[in-house]
């Protein structure tokens, strides 16, 4: 399936609920969200006609994302299902890691490859207030539960935020010395509940190599990846810097996204949305609708000219 601009879409991400057990100051809403009536959120038979569909349009590298996708009851069954179509090279996971100690083995039985989890700070008391009331050490047990299953190879995505987790940065590095495991620093994005946030929170993440010597660039065989990688010689893991604003990897975005309600997002930072759920609901000839729906993708976002998308990350899963 290609896009107006010759891009090959292959990556669906795929939010499975905006809920989550967590409450990231710079994500969710202190109060969580306003819980969605039943009848609004694709139900899992939906999501399976859906991802089927997409899947016979070409998609083959599936992301389940949210919210938190582990707090949606159901979820391994449909793993087990999406893994099992034809054509799907890989199913992956963005998790926060909270339950991942409970579901890693079932997780890997049901055809889960991959996982990527969150964890922004390496200190307890940081962990709680950045999540407002999360437990670090739940996480450190997910960490360790899906490397002895083989969820592998696994990513650490830290969100970098001037004034709260700068002087961490040489021990998150330092992890992937003797850790198969890539950290990533992602630029904090001001969208959501960051949007208002103070300039001095917004940090380039150039300041992961002013602080770090010794990291060597190296190549990363995966163009559609938004992260350039670094490495320390001999080291297990990468190091990985995700600019989302500064650079943009646009050029080479293989990737579109499905909300919990059904609205397909062909670009991250546009607000255009198509209701796919009303589509199924019409009896309209899916397929059609997808492949219109891509050929309207954007060339590129406009974030330097401050044109921010009016959801919250937990609403479209990052
Ligand atoms: N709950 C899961 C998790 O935390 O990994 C999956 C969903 S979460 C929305 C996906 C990713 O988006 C997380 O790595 C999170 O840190 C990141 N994120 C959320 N809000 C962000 C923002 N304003 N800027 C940059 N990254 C953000
Ligand atoms: Fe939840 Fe993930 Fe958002 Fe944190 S970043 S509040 S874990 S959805």
């Amino acid at each position: 399936m290609k896009d107006s601009f010759g891009r090959e879409i292959n990556y669906l991400r795929i939010s499975l609920t905006d809920r989550c057990n967590l409450r990231c100051e710079y994500c969710m809403p202190e109060k969580g969200v306003k819980k969605l009536n039943h009848s609004d959120i694709l139900s899992f038979e939906e999501l399976y006609e859906l991802t089927r569909i997409f899947v016979e349009l070409g998609i083959s590298k599936i992301r389940l994302t949210g919210g938190e996708p582990l707090v949606r009851l159901g979820v391994i069954d449909f793993i087990s299902k999406i893994s099992k179509l034809e054509g799907v090279k890989e199913v992956a996971m963005t998790s926060n890691g909270v339950l991942l100690k409970k579901y890693a083995q079932d997780l890997k039985d049901a055809g889960l490859n991959r996982i990527n989890i969150s964890l922004d700070t390496l200190n307890e008391k940081s962990y709680q207030k950045i999540t407002r009331g999360g437990s670090i050490n739940d996480v450190l047990q997910g960490i360790k539960a899906a490397k002895e299953v083989g969820l592998t190879p696994i990513k650490i995505n830290t969100v970098l935020i001037g004034g709260f987790n700068e002087d961490e940065i040489p021990s998150l590095v330092d992890l992937t010395i003797d850790n198969n495991v890539d950290v990533r620093f992602i630029e904090l994005m001001p969208i959501g509940e960051s949007a208002q946030y103070d300039l001095n929170k917004f940090i380039p993440n150039t300041k992961v190599l002013e602080k770090v010597k010794g990291l060597e660039k190296v190549h990363n065989e995966d163009i559609s990846s938004p992260a350039a990688y670094y490495k320390f010689p001999n080291a297990k893991g990468r190091v990985g810097l995700i600019n989302p604003i500064s650079c943009k990897f646009c050029s080479n975005c293989n990737r579109i996204r499905l909300s919990s309600t059904g609205k397909l997002k062909s670009c991250l930072h546009s607000n255009r949305e198509i209701d796919l759920k009303e589509s199924l609901n019409n009896g309209q000839d899916i397929k059609e609708v997808i492949k219109k729906a891509i050929l309207t993708k954007e060339e590129e976002h406009h974030l330097e000219d401050k044109k921010y998308i009016s959801r919250n990350m937990n609403q479209i899963g990052g």
